[in-house]
C-alpha cells in the first residue's frame, strides 16, 4: 500500500454532488428563510481562497446549508472546522461531511446571532489582539436579513473582544447583498457612503474581494451578491464604545443630503439643540456645513469626543434619545425647557 500524503488525507473523499443531496434528502430551499445555495464549485472554492490561507487553521462556517462551501473549506485543510446551521433538516448532509472528514468537522444546531464562540477554538490558537491575527476564520453566505445584523453584532463583539474575537483579530470572510457590500467599502464622497461605511471602517479593514451574479444561486435571488472580507483592526480610528459611536455616527447620517450638523443637533433635547449642535461643532472644529458623507472617519471620531465633552458636563445627555417614545423624549424636553428658562430669568 502506498503511504497517502498529510495534503491528500486532508482532501474529501469522492461524494455526491451538492445538487443530488438535495434531491436524495428532498431540500427544497425554503423562500420564507431565504435560502439560496451555490452548487458551482468554482465559486466555493473562490469564495474559501477569499479567506486566505486556512490550511492548519480553525474555521467556523456560519449557515452551511447542504454544504457546498463546507466541502471547499474542507478541501483547504483546516486543522478543525466548525459549522452553525439553524435549519435541521441538514444535519443528514452535513453528519455525510462529518464522517468523510476524519473528525475534524463538528456540527451545532443553533442560531448563529445568539451563538458565543468564545470556547469553541483551540487554546493554543489565542494570540494577543495587537499580534498577527489568529489562524481563525469565519466563513459564511448568510440570507441577507441576518448577515447584516450579524455584522453590526460581530462589530460589537470585537469592539469588546468577546466571542470569536477573545482569541485575537479573528478575520472574516462573508457574502452581501451587493449594495451593502459596496457601501461597507465606500470612501467619502461616495453615493454609497453611509453609517455602516464608518463602523465597519472604523474597526476593520473591509476588502471587497469579488461579486456572485445572482443567477449562480439556486433558486437565483433577485439581487448580485459580494464577497466581503474584514481584518480587525488593533487600534480602532474611533477607540470609543460601540454604543456611543454608533448613535452619533446614525444621528449625523439620520439626514444624508443636509448638512451633517443638522442630524448631530437630534442628539440633544430640543429646547438646546441648536446651541449644543454648535458647540460639538467648534470643539470638534468642523465646518457644520459639511454633509453627512463627507465626513472621514477620523472627522467622526472629533465628533463623538466633542460629543462625550458635553454630555461629560451634563450626563443626564448620554440617555437622551430622539428615537425614544414620545413621553420620554417630553420629558427631556420640558425638563431643559424649565432649565434654560430658570437661566434666563
Ligand atoms: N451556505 C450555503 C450555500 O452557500 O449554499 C447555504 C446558503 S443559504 C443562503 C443560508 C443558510 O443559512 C441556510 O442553510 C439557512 O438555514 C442558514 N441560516 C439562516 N439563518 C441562520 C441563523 N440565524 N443561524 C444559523 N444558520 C442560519
Amino acid at each position: 500500500t502506498v503511504a497517502r500524503s498529510a495534503k491528500e488525507t486532508m482532501r474529501l473523499p469522492p461524494l455526491p454532488t451538492i445538487r443530488d443531496i438535495l434531491c436524495l434528502y428532498r431540500l427544497r430551499a425554503l423562500r420564507q428563510l431565504s435560502q439560496n445555495f451555490l452548487l458551482d464549485q468554482r465559486l466555493t472554492d473562490k469564495i474559501v481562497k477569499a479567506a486566505g490561507n486556512i490550511r492548519n487553521g480553525e474555521v467556523c462556517e456560519v449557515g452551511p446549508g447542504p454544504g457546498g462551501i463546507t466541502r471547499s473549506i474542507l478541501n483547504r485543510g483546516p486543522s478543525k472546522l466548525f459549522v452553525i446551521e439553524k435549519d435541521k433538516r441538514f444535519l443528514p448532509a452535513l453528519d455525510l461531511l462529518v464522517e468523510s472528514s476524519d473528525q475534524r468537522m463538528q456540527v451545532f444546531l443553533g442560531d448563529v446571532l445568539s451563538f458565543d464562540m468564545s470556547k469553541i477554538f483551540s487554546e493554543n490558537k489565542r494570540r494577543e489582539w495587537e499580534d498577527r491575527p489568529p489562524r481563525i476564520h469565519i466563513i459564511g453566505n448568510l440570507p441577507f436579513s441576518v448577515s447584516t445584523p450579524l455584522i453590526i453584532h460581530w462589530l460589537q463583539a470585537m469592539s469588546e473582544r468577546k466571542s470569536a474575537w477573545s482569541y485575537g483579530r479573528t478575520r472574516l470572510t462573508l457574502t452581501f447583498q451587493k449594495e451593502v457590500g459596496e457601501r461597507m467599502v465606500a470612501d467619502i464622497m461616495s453615493n454609497q457612503r453611509c453609517r455602516l461605511s464608518v463602523m465597519c471602517q472604523n474597526w476593520c479593514t473591509v476588502e471587497h474581494k469579488f461579486i456572485i451574479p445572482g443567477k449562480a444561486f439556486v433558486p437565483k435571488p433577485e439581487v448580485d451578491v459580494s464577497v466581503v472580507h474584514f481584518t480587525p483592526l488593533v487600534q480602532p480610528q474611533i477607540p470609543l464604545p460601540f454604543k456611543l459611536v454608533e448613535k452619533v455616527v446614525s444621528n449625523i447620517f439620520g439626514f444624508r443630503q443636509k448638512y451633517s450638523i443638522r442630524g448631530a443637533e437630534t442628539l440633544f433635547p430640543v429646547p438646546v439643540r441648536q446651541q449644543l449642535g454648535k458647540e460639538m461643532y467648534q470643539l470638534a472644529d468642523i465646518d457644520p456645513t459639511t454633509r453627512p458623507f463627507q465626513l472621514t472617519v477620523e472627522e467622526f471620531g472629533r465628533l463623538c469626543h466633542a460629543y462625550c465633552t458635553i454630555c461629560d458636563r451634563d450626563p443626564r445627555l448620554y440617555k437622551y434619545s430622539h428615537r425614544a417614545a414620545r413621553e420620554q423624549r417630553e420629558i427631556f424636553d420640558n425638563l431643559y425647557e424649565e432649565e434654560q428658562d430658570l437661566m434666563e430669568g
